[in-house]
């Protein structure tokens, strides 16, 4: 028996989401198979789509949790289908999965995610002692399916979705070692990041699957073809989740096979190998530092390293679709993948709220940086 990632698209919009994750994983040089669920009001054009872009397509029917009642709580009425991820655990063909929320995307390979037992998943942003359940390793089994069921009709769910019912149902995840809990990379929250910058900062190289949470999604935005510039409908949030928008519109506007040949990691549009670029020469320069022998002056500079992530992200940014946000944009030159600029001063001011899935309002950081930049 193989093992596989799963995802669910019952809607056209989110089979979008899932046409980018699909492609992503097949970059991420998988060698694992890659199942999307589907209902059957997809049409025949999305039907096609994702045919391309995923191994198997599999037919389930839709289930609903009716909790209206619950799910306006959340002011999320359109998560009740979220129950319908239940149906994952019917896939006995595998013996173990790994799910994926389709408005989720894989930036680096994460086939170790399958020597993790059920069910191992990363906290939620808004409730750490919960887990997140756009991404979990689980186990397909009849007898689990029926007793979820179950679980779904005498208990219920607390938020009205999949994430309040498998919480309760595998309500000893927070408790049951430290295997079970998937560093936050596994599930990084894109719309949300400027709430800890600095750890962004320090960790985002290590980024492996970006999850785009909340009722704005990419593919809700605007991308501008003569531009190549995605128009946010909604502003705020750091530069980070402009860089992340970007290549979800980028990738969801890749055709061809370029994508496909992911062992070299440096295919795929443009934005996403100067992800990888930015993210190696990071990586790079921190191991020299912590061996001991940075070059303090020169391109090891701790500000230098940051601006290079910064200028990165900055380029990608539409300024005037974040009205929040003022920058001035650096030239960027593409030789390396890395921009370099002389001097940039960057003023960036995020005052707008996000609400998350769990109805967490993060509030807002501002960061003032004074970034000066050596050429290479
Ligand atoms: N989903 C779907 N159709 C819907 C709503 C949700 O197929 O109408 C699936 C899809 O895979 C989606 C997941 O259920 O990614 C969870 O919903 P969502 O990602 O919107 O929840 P959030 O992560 O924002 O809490
Ligand atoms: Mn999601």
């Amino acid at each position: 028996m193989t093992e596989a990632f799963v995802s669910l698209a019952t809607t056209d919009d989110y089979a979008r989401g899932a046409n980018v994750l699909g492609k992503s994983l097949k970059r991420s040089g998988t060698t694992r198979k890659s199942v999307i669920m589907i209902t059957k009001n997809l049409s025949s054009h999305t039907k096609e789509e994702l045919a391309k872009n995923w191994d198997e397509m599999i037919d389930i029917t839709e289930l609903n949790s009716h909790d209206k009642e619950r799910l306006a709580v959340l002011e999320r009425p359109e998560l009740g289908c979220t129950f319908t991820k239940l149906r994952a655990w019917t896939l006995t063909q595998f013996k173990k999965c790994v799910f994926l929320d389709a408005d989720t995307m894989v930036l680096q390979n994460v086939d170790d995610l399958f020597d993790r037992e059920e069910l191992s998943a990363a906290p939620d942003v808004g409730w750490p002692d919960c887990f997140n359940s756009g991404v979990f390793v689980f186990k397909p089994s009849q007898d689990t399916y029926v007793k979820l069921l179950e679980f779904a009709k005498k208990v219920g769910s607390f938020d009205g979705g999949d994430q309040g019912l498998l919480n309760d149902f595998f309500g000893d995840w927070a408790t049951k070692g430290s295997s079970h809990r998937l560093p936050f990379v596994y599930n990084m929250v894109a719309n949300i990041t400027y709430s800890y910058t600095p750890a962004f900062m320090r960790y985002g190289q290590n980024v492996k699957i970006v999850h785009f949470l909340g009722a704005v999604k990419p593919w809700h935005h605007y991308f501008d073809d003569s531009t190549g510039k995605v128009k946010k409908l909604t502003s705020g949030g750091l530069a980070a989740s402009d860089v992340f928008a970007k290549m979800w519109w980028d990738m969801f506007k890749a055709t061809g096979d370029s994508y496909k040949d992911s062992q070299s990691g440096q295919t795929g549009p443009a934005s996403w190998q100067n992800w990888d670029q930015a993210r190696v020469v990071y990586t790079d320069r921190r191991e020299r530092w912590e061996k001991g022998t940075p070059d303090y002056t020169g391109e090891d500079r701790f500000d230098n390293i940051l601006s290079h992530m910064k200028s990165m992200m900055i380029t990608t940014t539409d300024t005037t679709a974040a009205t929040t946000t003022s920058t001035t944009t650096p030239p960027a030159t593409t030789t390396t993948g890395i921009s370099t600029t002389s001097a940039t001063t960057t003023t960036t001011s995020a005052t707008t709220t996000t609400t998350s899935a769990t109805t967490t309002t993060i509030s807002a950081t501002t960061t003032t940086s004074a970034v000066k930049e050596t050429k290479e």
